[in-house]
């Protein structure tokens, strides 16, 4: 059973919630209903804001809109949601008051019951969402009583807090999530990769990895690990855990002792066998993962790791990922036009997501471009420019990944779209399906982010399927 914090009385203590949103409005109900004076700070002061401070002053509880800057006297603990930057003046406030900082799934943390579920926890540069799901169904598929939540889109402390009892929760957590959450101790954890994102946000690629080892702090069972990326091992070297708590590798080729990789097409576990010097156990055909894309193979792997540290029979490994659906816009398979695959990857917002993508097929048109967030595109270009038939840049940094195929890809064609209007994507994949030959693939996988056209990574997606949709038409 998982342990590791204090119960905390808030009963008559100075609670600041820092932000109104989809997690302070929670968190100030819940710290208001266990006797805490709440204030809720905010920096906005639009109607909306207004709307909801009404509804919370009804309550009882104070709202400070128009400055989220300026710690309230007596504070004795703030509760943040999770994307508030660490340097804002308000937390400088409070260390130089020494106040802790909570975010949103330390509270869930500290209001978990007695008999509470342990967790199961993931996070990662890439593959969170898919690897959580996964393990989701693999869990459901063992017959235990569970959810996928946190990151993912569902609130750990409406979870923590609602009536429904689990068995065990499968956990996503972001960088930072994982920063605010000192306390957090989960049954086992995965870190599935680490390459440079959010930086603006921790402030360097060390504060970012530190954050995210976070995850592996009094792990009980296992530290799952990348075989393939030695900064997750390392993360699993510098941990403080449990006595008795395994390192466990996860790796897409011949798994050795403590490790879960793929045999002959089969995913097997070398880890949580009796004499793992010798034996290995069958848990199921990469056929069984869906999409097979390498990078899913590996968060196959990491979410059968945090099951099988579990307990769970190998059988449930195979029913779960047979059950598993991928979300929209990973890697999802469109349509097939005259030979050729259309693929929506828009969910590959940055390099690292885009480059496992491009590795996953033989022969694409890619389509890429849009918000940079201060990426560069050489490395992602080089280990790239094999499979790249021709390439069709859209958006506001495209001159970015042009420059880097000028550098790394020379003979690749490329089409430059200087429009950002909604036509805009009907017009690429209509080169695009001009460029390709059969057997190809035209692969929407930007490496940016979407908002310099669309709404978000879901309405770019959208948009690729409606083009590839007319064309067929
Ligand atoms: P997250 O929740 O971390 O954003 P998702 O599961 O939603 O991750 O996948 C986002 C994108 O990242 C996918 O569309 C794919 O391009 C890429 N991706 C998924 N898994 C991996 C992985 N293990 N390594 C690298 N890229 C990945």
């Amino acid at each position: 059973m998982t342990t590791g914090s204090a119960p905390f009385d808030f009963q008559g203590k100075h609670v600041t919630v820092a932000g109104l949103g989809v997690s302070g409005i929670p968190a100030a109900r819940a710290l208001h209903a266990r006797g805490a004076l709440v204030t809720v700070v905010n920096d906005g002061d639009d109607a909306r804001s207004r709307e909801q401070a009404e509804a919370l002053e009804a309550l009882g509880i104070t709202v400070r809109l128009g400055d989220g800057a300026t710690l309230p006297e007596g504070t004795e603990l703030i509760v943040t949601a999770p994307g508030w930057q660490p340097g804002k003046p308000l937390f400088q406030a409070a260390a130089e008051a020494g106040v802790p900082v909570w975010g949103d799934v330390e509270l869930a943390w500290r209001l978990r019951g007695p008999d509470a579920a342990p967790w199961l926890a993931v996070t990662g540069t890439n593959g969170k969402t898919t690897t959580v799901r996964m393990l989701a169904a693999i869990l459901e598929a063992a017959g235990l009583r569970t959810a996928a939540v946190g990151n993912i889109g569902v609130s750990l402390l409406d979870v923590v807090l609602g009536e429904e009892t689990y068995d065990v929760l499968a956990v996503e957590l972001s960088s930072y999530q994982l920063h605010w959450a000192p306390s957090l101790r989960a049954h086992s954890a995965a870190v599935l990769n680490l390459a440079p994102d959010h930086l603006d946000w921790h402030g360097s690629m060390e504060a970012y990895a530190a954050d995210k080892g976070r995850i592996y702090a009094g792990n009980q069972v296992a530290c799952v690990y990348n075989v393939a990326d030695k900064a997750t091992e390392d993360l699993v070297r510098e941990a403080d855990v449990e006595e008795g708590c395994r390192a466990i590798g996860f790796t897409l080729g011949t798994p050795g002792p403590s490790q879960l990789g793929v045999v002959d097409g089969i995913l097997v576990d070398r880890a949580f066998v009796e004499n793992r010097q010798k034996n290995a156990q069958e848990l199921a055909e990469v056929s069984d993962v869906r999409p097979p894309a390498p990078h899913n193979i590996a968060n196959a792997l990491a979410a059968a790791a945090l099951a099988r540290a579990f307990g769970v029979p190998a059988q449930a490994v195979r029913d779960g990922l047979r059950s598993f659906r991928p979300d929209a816009h990973r890697i999802e398979h469109v349509a097939d036009l005259d030979g050729v695959a259309y693929v929506d990857d828009s969910k590959a917002t940055n390099t690292h997501a885009a480059q496992a993508s491009l590795a996953a097929y033989e022969s694409i048109v890619w389509i890429a471009g849009g918000l940079a967030k201060g990426a560069t595109f050489d490395e992602l270009v080089a280990a790239s420019a094999k499979h790249l038939r021709a390439v069709v840049l859209i958006g506001a940094d495209r001159a970015l990944i042009r420059e880097a195929l000028a550098r790394h890809a020379p003979e690749v064609p490329v089409v430059d779209l200087d429009r950002t209007d909604t036509g805009a994507m009907l017009q690429a994949v209509t080169e695009a399906k001009r460029l390709a030959v059969a057997g190809d693939t035209v692969l929407l996988a930007p490496a940016c982010a979407s908002m310099d056209m669309f709404t978000n990574y879901n309405q770019r997606g959208d948009a690729f399927a409606t083009a590839v949709g007319e064309l067929r038409a």
